[in-house]
C-alpha cells in the first residue's frame, strides 16, 4: 500500500516509512492511495469470523508491502488479546466496549498494534527508536503500556499537568525504564505543538529516529477498523433481531481518530447507516458541520477529559476521504455537543433505569443517540472504563465502580519531570536525555 500526504499527494511513502515519520510535511497526514474494498464474500461470513481473522483480512492490504502475512497474523493475535463485547443498554441501544484491554481504553487496540509493528520494524533493522506522543490522558497510558520493555524503543509520553485524572497519570508515569512522563505547563494542544514540532526540526530528525504515536499514526489509526467490523459481526451472531435495522455508529470523538477508522470500514463495505460524532463542550467539528468552514478553537476543559482538543487533526482525513465536500460528508455524519451537566445525566439515568455504568465518554456518546431515527440501531462506542473516571461517576452515583480484578493496584511511585510549553528546552531534552 502507498500512502500520499492529505496536502500534498505527490509525498509518498510505504506503510514502514508512514509509521516512522509520523507527519508526511507540516500540514498533511498521510492517507491510503485507496481504500481496498473487501470482497462480497467476507460480508456474508462476518458473523462466523473471529476478531484476530477479521482484523487479519481488514488490515493486510495496509500493510502489504511492508510485512509479511505470516509476521501480520502474529501481530494481531498479540495485540488482540482482550475481548471487545458489545453489549445492550436497551432495545435500541447497544455498548461496543472497547475498555477491557491493559489500559482500560480503547486506545489499547491501536497502541498495542503500533507497537508491535514497530517492535518488527526496529528487530529487522536493529536500530533504536523514540516514540513521541502527547496525550490529553488515555493515549499516553496506552502507548506506554504498548510499548512497555519492548526493546531499541524508548517511548516520552507529553501530557498537560493538571489535566488528567490521577489514574491516568499513574499509568503514564509509574512504569520507567524505557517509559519518560513529561509534565507540561499548558494544555493538550501545546503538548502536540511540541510533539509536531520536534518532528519539523532539522537538528533532531538527523540525530534521532523519532516516529509519534498519536492517532495521527497510520499504525495507531488503521487497527481501529477491525472493531466496527467486530460490532457487525455480533450483531449477526448474537443479535439476529437487529440485522436489519439501519444501524449507526455513535463515536464519542476528541481528535477524530476513532471516528475516521469507522468511516473507512463503511468505505471497506460494511453495511451501515450512518455516523454520530458525539463531542462536549470542544465543538469545532459540529460547527463546522452545520457551516461548512472549519475553524479550530482553543481546547476547553471538561469532565470527558479525553476529547478536550479544540483542533482534531483528523478533521483533514475526512475532508480528504471525502474530497472536500461538505454535502457528502453530512450524508454520512451528524455531529452535536453535548455539556458537562447532559454527561453526568446520562450517566446517572443509565445506571438508574437500565443498571449500565457508562464512563463519561460514553455518556456523550449515549446522550447524542437521540440523532438516531426510531427504526435504528445505536452501537456507542464506549471508548473508556468507568473505574477510569471514578470521581466523576461517583459524583452521581456513590460507590458505583469496583476495580476490574485484571488491573493490580498502582504504584505510588512516579518517575515523570516538568516543563513548560517552550520547544527549545523541550528539544534540549531530547537531544541530551534520550
Ligand atoms: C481518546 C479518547 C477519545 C477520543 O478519541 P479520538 O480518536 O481522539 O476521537 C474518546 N474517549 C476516550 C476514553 C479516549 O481516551
Amino acid at each position: 500500500m502507498i500512502y500520499r500526504s492529505t496536502f500534498n499527494p505527490k509525498v509518498r511513502a510505504n506503510f514502514e516509512e508512514a509509521v516512522f515519520l509520523g507527519l508526511p510535511d507540516a500540514k498533511g497526514l498521510y492517507m491510503p492511495e485507496h481504500i481496498p474494498e473487501l470482497p462480497s464474500g467476507f460480508f456474508n461470513e462476518l458473523g462466523q469470523k473471529s476478531l484476530v481473522d477479521i482484523a487479519y483480512s481488514v488490515l493486510q492490504p495496509y500493510v502489504e508491502g511492508s510485512i509479511d502475512a505470516e509476521s501480520l497474523k502474529d501481530i494481531v493475535l498479540d495485540t488482540l488479546s482482550f475481548p471487545i463485547p458489545l453489549t445492550p443498554i436497551h432495545d435500541h441501544v447497544l455498548s461496543l466496549e472497547l475498555f477491557h484491554g491493559p489500559t482500560l481504553a480503547f486506545k489499547d487496540v491501536g497502541a498495542r498494534f503500533l507497537a508491535r509493528a514497530l517492535g518488527y520494524f526496529a528487530a529487522e533493522k536493529n536500530n533504536e527508536t523514540t516514540v513521541l506522543v502527547a496525550t490529553s490522558g488515555d493515549t499516553g497510558s496506552a502507548v506506554a503500556h504498548g510499548f512497555f520493555e519492548v526493546p531499541n524503543v524508548k517511548v516520552v509520553v507529553l501530557y498537560p499537568k493538571g489535566k488528567v485524572s490521577d489514574f491516568q497519570r499513574k499509568q503514564m508515569t509509574t512504569l520507567g525504564k524505557n517509559i519518560q512522563a513529561i509534565e507540561i505547563d499548558g494544555v493538550f494542544d501545546d503538548c502536540q505543538n511540541l510533539v509536531k514540532q520536534a518532528f519539523l526540526d532539522t537538528d533532531l530528525r538527523e540525530s534521532k529516529t523519532l516516529t509519534s504515536a498519536n492517532s495521527i499514526n497510520v499504525a495507531r489509526f488503521l487497527p481501529q477498523m477491525v472493531y466496527y467490523f467486530w460490532a457487525i459481526s455480533q450483531i449477526q451472531r448474537n443479535y439476529p433481531e437487529h440485522k436489519l435495522s439501519p444501524t449507526y455508529f455513535t463515536v464519542p470523538s476528541g481528535n477524530y481518530g476513532n471516528i475516521t477508522a469507522g468511516l473507512f470500514a463503511h468505505r471497506m463495505g460494511l453495511d451501515i447507516q450512518g455516523f454520530i460524532a458525539a463531542t462536549n463542550s470542544n465543538d469545532s467539528f459540529p460547527k463546522y458541520l452545520e457551516s461548512g468552514n472549519y475553524f479550530a478553537q482553543p481546547s476547553v476543559a471538561t469532565l470527558s477529559n479525553a476529547m478536550d482538543v479544540g483542533d482534531p487533526s483528523n478533521v483533514r482525513r475526512i475532508q480528504d476521504l471525502f474530497s472536500h465536500d461538505i454535502q457528502s460528508i453530512r450524508q454520512v455524519i451528524q455531529s452535536k455537543s453535548y455539556t458537562d451537566i447532559q454527561c453526568l445525566q446520562a450517566i446517572e439515568e443509565v445506571f438508574k433505569t437500565h443498571k449500565y455504568l457508562l464512563d463519561p465518554h460514553g455518556a456523550i456518546a449515549y446522550n447524542a443517540c437521540e440523532l438516531v431515527p426510531k427504526n435504528g440501531l445505536s452501537i456507542i462506542l464506549e471508548t473508556a472504563h468507568p473505574i477510569k473516571f471514578k470521581e466523576v461517576v461517583e459524583s452521581v452515583i456513590p460507590d458505583a465502580v469496583p476495580m476490574p480484578s485484571h488491573i493490580s493496584a498502582q504504584s505510588d511511585h512516579e518517575f515523570k519531570i516538568s516543563m513548560t510549553s517552550d520547544f527549545d528546552s523541550f528539544k534540549e531534552y531530547l537531544l541530551s536525555n534520550v
